[in-house]
């Protein structure tokens, strides 16, 4: 096909059908590769318009373009907006009965279908794959492709599988899309997804309509009405806590306080669950109480706020669900209330879970990186996009840290204690430890592995003794975020960075926040 006719017809579509009279971003330049065959890697924010990239090629292409997704609960929802559209789009899961399943099948095979939904499971069920195989398809679309990374925030085994569409189906165009991906995400997917030689498209993940707010925890529900009441009345948003008790006992709270709040956890039935996001959605003003269940596929644009009582466990979590508020561009909040109390509960679940030792590692990462965000002296927004391997600006003014910035205290001479430590293990021993490690030398605690290794004959061996142990947890996260420190390989050795040295010579001051540091162990038992 012609370029110009690609660009025409794809533009026709787009305004025929989804009734709109524009591409967005990078849009118009997937679609035309997309329908012109090529292979590609979409990394685009929630609400970036992400679907349109492999619905127009499908309906462009002869044949059905097949569209892998998680979602299998939305995939209703999903088939039921193309259909209202005239899209002729139909789904197969485990949830549907034999008699649905036949006519999506019978309508796939007589090339009356644009959009087939599919969950990824489904790739390992033979008569599926005949199935496909009898068909024409016009294009795979795999999307929230970060499930197939192990290194990510939401692993999917099921979609390790999708490694092999490309070695069935070599001549089918396949695009990748995926809200939330760091740069070692992105490499594992195209890795993993055969997509190399692919083209990636990879937009701004900035939000800059969202206000980043991130505050010690105190009296949590109280915080939360004095936000809502301040700034949010009669707003429409999501509160996100950790559990059911916490969601139920949350939802409570607001209503006996004049708001207008619904719960939504797995532990509801499912009607209730579907009549609370039905009225979310088409109601005004409603605040959904909700555990991380709710929200993926929910796309209402005029969420004002999104509020987190409880630490997300990843920042990859974090982006994406903060990332439901404001679609419609106009200004919003994602408010986050931490303490110490959160991390050591997300701790205690991560050395309970059931994965193995290398998976507890990537969560661990995972929750580091997030402390490392609410610990940040630096603008929220240009550190958020630099764990996505973007560049802001400097400070976006849009950010807690930047409109008041949060009172800080020298501790470049604890960095250099750090750093020192982490230098004189490699150099003099050329041993690398994790963090526990390094602190336990500073600490001068005369532990079985200090002895093994003898490391209290380091110089640096008990000159930390003016810290506690959970200001070195602090610090060393710190020195992290700022890219002062690293950590290597599935052990989360200390590194140090090309940065390193700057600390070491003196030639740069180290700043860091004082309102995390001030938790002693013993306070996490305390009131959060
Ligand atoms: P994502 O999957 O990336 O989160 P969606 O595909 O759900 O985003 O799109 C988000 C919203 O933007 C939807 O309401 C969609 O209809 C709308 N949208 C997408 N592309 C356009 C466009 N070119 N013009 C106007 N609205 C658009
Ligand atoms: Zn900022």
């Amino acid at each position: 096909m012609v370029q110009a006719a690609i660009n025409s017809e794809a533009l026709t579509v787009l305004r025929r059908v989804f009734g709109y009279e524009d591409f967005r971003g990078s849009q118009r330049e997937i679609i035309e590769h997309v329908i012109g065959g090529g292979d590609a890697l979409v990394l685009m924010p929630t609400g970036g318009g992400k679907s349109l990239c492999y619905q127009i090629p499908a309906l462009v292409r002869p044949g059905t373009g097949v569209v892998i997704s998680p979602l299998i609960a939305l995939m209703q929802d999903q088939v039921d907006a193309l259909r209202a559209a005239g899209v002729r789009a139909g789904f197969v899961n485990s949830t549907q009965d034999m008699q649905a399943r036949r006519e999506v099948e019978s309508a796939f095979l007589a090339g009356e279908l644009d959009l087939l939904y599919l969950a990824p499971e489904g790739l390992g069920v033979p008569s599926t794959l005949r199935l496909l195989d009898r068909g024409k398809i016009s294009l795979f679309a795999i999307d929230e492709a970060h499930c197939v990374s192990q290194w990510g925030h939401d692993f999917r085994p099921d979609y390790l599988a999708l490694s092999m569409v490309h070695e069935r189906w070599p001549d089918v165009p396949r695009i990748a899309l995926t809200a939330t991906a760091t740069s070692a995400t992105h490499r594992e997917i195209a890795n993993r997804l055969n997509l190399n030689q692919a083209r990636h498209f990879v937009a701004s993940f900035d939000r800059p309509n969202i206000q980043y707010r991130i505050v010690p925890k105190n009296e949590p529900r109280r915080q939360l009405l004095q936000l809502l009441r301040t700034e949010h009345a009669g707003d429409a948003g999501i509160v996100y806590c950790l559990s059911r008790n916490s969601v139920e006992k949350t939802a409570e709270f607001l209503v006996a306080n004049g708001i207008v709040a619904l719960p939504y956890h797995a532990g509801l039935d499912a009607p209730v669950r579907a009549r609370n996001q039905a009225r979310f959605l088409r109601d005004e003003g409603l605040v959904m109480v909700a555990t991380i269940a709710f929200g993926m596929g929910i796309d209402k644009p005029d969420v004002r706020f999104v509020a987190h009582l409880d630490l997300p466990k990843s920042v990859e979590g974090y982006y994406q669900e903060t990332g439901r508020a404001g679609r419609d561009g106009l200004p919003s909040t994602a408010w986050l209330a931490y303490g110490l109390a959160d991390v050591v509960q997300l701790r205690k679940l991560i050395d309970s879970s059931e994965g193995d030792l290398a998976h507890r590692r990537v969560q661990s990462k995972h929750l580091d990186a997030m402390l490392a965000l609410c610990e940040t002296v630096q603008c929220r927004r240009s550190q958020l996009l630099a764990y996505f391997g973007q560049q802001g600006q400097e400070s976006c003014g849009n950010c807690d840290t930047c409109l008041s910035p949060p009172e800080s205290w020298d501790g470049t001479i604890p960095a250099q204690m750090l750093l020192s430590t982490v230098l004189r293990l490699d150099k003099e021993r050329n041993q690398k430890f994790g963090a526990g490690q390094a602190i336990d030398i500073l600490l001068g605690l005369q532990t079985e592995k200090v002895a093994q290794y003898k490391h209290d004959a380091l110089s640096v061996f008990g000159i930390g003794k003016d810290l506690s142990k959970s200001e070195w947890g602090g610090v060393v996260r710190q020195l992290l975020a700022q890219g002062l420190l690293a950590v290597e390989g599935d052990y989360g050795t200390l590194v140090l960075t090309a940065e390193s040295r700057t600390v070491l010579s003196r030639e740069r001051q180290v700043m860091l926040r004082r309102d995390v540091l001030v938790a002693k162990p013993a306070a996490a038992k305390g009131k959060q």
